[in-house]
């Protein structure tokens, strides 16, 4: 049972990415970790990428303690911004091709299945030719189709200070689905005490479910293997456990093979380790075929070893 992992603290999620619809990457990402003893997948809300990651899991031949979870974005989520190139305004440099942790840009056009939102391009680009939109999950149209689907999880991104829609949307995710229910919230726009409150209203209209609270440092923040990335998701866990709110920690949000070691060194008790940037980022080569299937597990395995 997922509880159980997560109650032995040994839990590893791989964030596929809420924005990320690209059925084949997906599909190769959750094989992969899978094969690597991942636990937990983290995927988009959308039935094609679900069961993509469904098919990886039956492809790997290991489906025990393999569950899928959902994240659902909500406005103002950073992660599921999309970018878009305006043609009129682009020199052609290539900069933000070459930034790309998804390889979505292609003849200066924006695959919108692939981006995640990282905004890279938005920053690097120097002729004000990217812009950033927020495209949110459409929730009444995809929780039945989700929940028919049979997941394991669902996520709600809780980023925003809309404390009423967090509160509208949260209630129907608790009325609709029965599974396990994780709330993903960093502290960029609450402060510590407004951070705490929103959680334990929360959990007021989860009474008696198993919730995760995905402690998130700063959003898509990973792609470096050092302890700095990884500060902000261990403080946003050590800040839970000190309110002794009654829920399961994962941490994420800039999280990397550091991430266990310094929540252990700080005394932070977490229950496990949830990572994307960083974990895509290591396997990218075997993403585009330039790796073997070998070496891509044996690096994407040392990850999940030292969560
Ligand atoms: S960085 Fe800006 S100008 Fe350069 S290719 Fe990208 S969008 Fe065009
Ligand atoms: S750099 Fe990030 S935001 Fe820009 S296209 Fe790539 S994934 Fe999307």
């Amino acid at each position: 049972m997922l509880e159980d992992i997560l109650r032995n603290r040994h839990c590893f999620k791989l964030v596929c990415g809420a924005g990320n619809e690209d059925i084949n990457e997906v599909e190769k990402l959750v094989y992969l970790y899978s094969k690597a003893g991942c636990n937990i997948f983290d995927v988009s809300a959308n039935v094609d990428v679900v069961r993509a990651a469904k098919k990886a899991i039956k492809k790997s031949e290991i489906t025990d303690n393999r569950y899928i979870c959902v994240s659902i974005g909500i406005k103002g989520d950073p992660h599921v911004n999309k970018a878009i190139i305006n043609s009129e305004k682009c020199r052609r440099c290539l900069k933000c091709f070459s930034v790309c942790p998804q390889r979505a840009i292609k003849n200066c056009i924006v695959d919108e299945s692939k981006c995640i939102g990282c905004e890279k391009c938005f920053r690097i680009c120097a002729y004000d030719a990217v812009q950033i939109i927020n495209k949110p999950t459409d929730l009444n149209n995809i929780l039945p189709k989700i929940v028919d689907e049979g997941v394991d999880c669902i996520e709600f991104h809780a980023i925003t200070d809309n404390d009423e829609e967090v509160f509208e949307k949260w209630k129907l995710i608790n009325e609709y689905f029965e599974g396990v229910l994780s709330i993903c919230l960093d502290r960029a726009k609450l402060s510590n005490e407004k951070f705490i409150e929103r959680i334990t209203k929360m959990l007021e209209f989860s009474k008696n479910r198993v919730i995760i609270i995905q402690a998130d440092g700063s959003p898509m923040s990973g792609g470096v293997d050092d302890y700095n990335s990884t500060l902000q998701a261990v403080a946003a866990a050590d800040i839970i456990n000190k309110s002794k709110i009654p829920a399961y920690i994962i941490i994420s949000g800039g999280t990397n093979s550091k991430s266990k070691e310094l929540a252990r060194l700080c005394g932070v008790d977490i229950n496990g380790v949830a990572i994307g940037s960083y974990a895509r980022k290591i396997v990218k080569d075997y993403l585009c075929d330039k790796m073997s299937f070998d070496e891509a597990l044996e690096i994407a395995s040392k990850l999940v070893k030292s969560c």
